[in-house]
This record gives structure tokens, C-alpha cells and sequence, in this order.
């Protein structure tokens, strides 16, 4: 499932950033962010984001508290950014 080629799969910031994706998110935003392309969040965001949004699937416990912690990072970065 997971694409190698993705640069929003490989990046360090991956899990927040798929929160804010999830959570609808300006792809132009978050890309310039995170020096990803819009194309690539939204290409990402319609391929690789179901383990996200698919309830079946869910998340184990160590994906949550990652989530979390990018979460509260990617908050700070957005307050510090206005
Ligand atoms: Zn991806």
C-alpha cells in the first residue's frame, strides 16, 4: 500500500501532517510548510491516507501517541507562522 515514491510518505513530519490532511488542511498550506507540492499532499491525501480514514483499519497505540505529539508540534509551528 505504501509508495515509496511518495515524498509526503517518507517525510519526517508524515503524521502530522496526514492528521491536518485528514482533518482538511490547506494542501497549498501545509505544502508550503513542509516544502511538499500541493499535487503531491492531494495525490497522498487520495491514495495513501485510508489507513486514516477507514475505521476497520484503525490505529495502534503507538501511532496514536506519535499522532499526538505531531499534532501539538504542528500547532505550535501554525501559531508561530501567523
Ligand atoms: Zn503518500
Amino acid at each position: 500500500m505504501t509508495s515509496r515514491r511518495c515524498s509526503v510518505c517518507v517525510h519526517p513530519e508524515r503524521a502530522g501532517i496526514d492528521l491536518l490532511l485528514a482533518r482538511g488542511a490547506s494542501m497549498a498550506e501545509l505544502g508550503r510548510q513542509h516544502g511538499l507540492s500541493p499535487h503531491m499532499l492531494r495525490y497522498h491525501k487520495n491514495n495513501h491516507l485510508a489507513y486514516l480514514l477507514d475505521p476497520s483499519v484503525g490505529l495502534g497505540p503507538l501511532d496514536l501517541i506519535g499522532i499526538r505529539t505531531m499534532q501539538s508540534r504542528a500547532r505550535r509551528t501554525v501559531h508561530k507562522g501567523s
